[in-house]
């Protein structure tokens, strides 16, 4: 008994000590995809937009304020995201070229470097947990299309029909841009630091509108749209992928201020506003220290902050 009532209460003292270590302090950021949405939408639909993030970001605050981990804040946000119409990722993807939809999602933990991802999946509900089963359950990092889908059955993740993803809202913004490009946005993403110091991040897609069958862009690939190290910072991106993957975006972010000592800033305005051209994307990024930055080179990017100090701010314009 007595043992027992040592071991207890040295335990209890691990988890003070350890959520002391980083002064219970958390932030988390979050985007729902960079892009050009007009300022002079309607305020229903400004409202519907800013109720979406504002309750996304609720409850990823509740997960970190009591004490979860940022791995599950950053899954349950971006599971939240898909399951909610009005982003790219999930229920309300945007569809390829042949008139399907094809996921890709990634997540990764900033205390290891371990890390998931899936690519073109078509039949898993919610991308970001299947790749977060990849990422504690296989011995690999990504997996792709058929194998992919075959994956998520075996580990009994909730699957769906194709046509699940399917909105009239894309479905009307596809038969456009078949006639003319449109500007695809909506990609959703979140990184958070936890009170116990420890950085993740995860990104979840539908890809490019209109994309070729069998494309994938830079959301699953670690290092270009996602990226976690707790000795640097957490990066979420969305945009153009293909530049994303060309000057593997993410990664770099994390190198030049590992490598260079640049300040997350810098470091980010380094790969978006001289690396990067105008209107290819944006990031939202978490450093060790819990600063927070969420720069764009669109017009606009769904996004919003939440910190322990009581910060609770959503934006989708400059
Ligand atoms: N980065 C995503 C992709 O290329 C799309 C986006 O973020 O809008 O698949």
């Amino acid at each position: 008994m007595k043992i027992a009532k040592s071991v207890l209460l040295s335990l209890f003292l691990i988890i003070y000590l350890n959520a002391q270590s980083n002064n219970n302090k958390y932030v988390i950021v979050i985007h729902g995809g960079a892009g050009y949405t007009s300022p002079d939408i309607s305020d229903s639909l400004k409202s519907i937009y800013f109720n979406s993030l504002k309750a996304v970001l609720q409850l990823g605050k509740d997960i970190l304020e009591n004490g979860g981990s940022s791995l599950d804040a950053v899954e349950q946000v971006v599971r939240l995201m898909e399951d909610d119409t009005v982003f790219n990722a999930g229920k309300g993807a945007v569809f390829t070229e042949a008139g399907t939809h094809e996921l890709d999602a990634s997540i990764m933990s900033g205390k290891d470097l371990s890390c998931g991802a899936v690519a073109g999946v078509t039949k898993i509900k919610n991308p970001v947990s299947l790749a977060r089963l990849v990422m504690e359950k296989t011995p690999h990092v990504l997996f792709a299309g058929t194998g992919a889908d075959i994956l998520g059955e075996k580990f009994n993740v909730d699957l769906v029909d194709n046509t699940y993803f399917r909105t009239e809202f894309r479905y009307q913004q596809w038969l456009k841009s078949k006639q003319k490009e449109t500007e695809p946005k909506g990609t959703v993403g979140c990184v958070a630091m936890d009170i116990y110091g420890n950085i993740s991040a995860a990104t979840s897609t539908g890809g490019r509108g209109d994309k070729w069958i069998g494309r994938v862009g830079d959301t699953p690939i670690i290092g270009a749209g996602n990226y976690a190290n707790n000795n640097t910072c957490g990066i979420s991106a969305t945009g153009w992928g293909e530049l994303f993957i060309r000057h593997n975006v993410a990664f770099n972010i994390s190198a030049l201020m590992e490598y260079k000592g640049l300040s997350l800033q810098e470091a980010c305005d380094e790969m978006l506003f001289k690396r990067l051209e105008e209107g290819t994307g944006g990031v939202i990024a978490v450093d060790k220290d819990g600063n927070f930055y969420m720069p764009f080179n669109t017009a606009s990017m769904f996004r919003g902050v939440a910190t322990s100090e009581g910060l609770f701010e959503t934006a989708i314009w400059k």
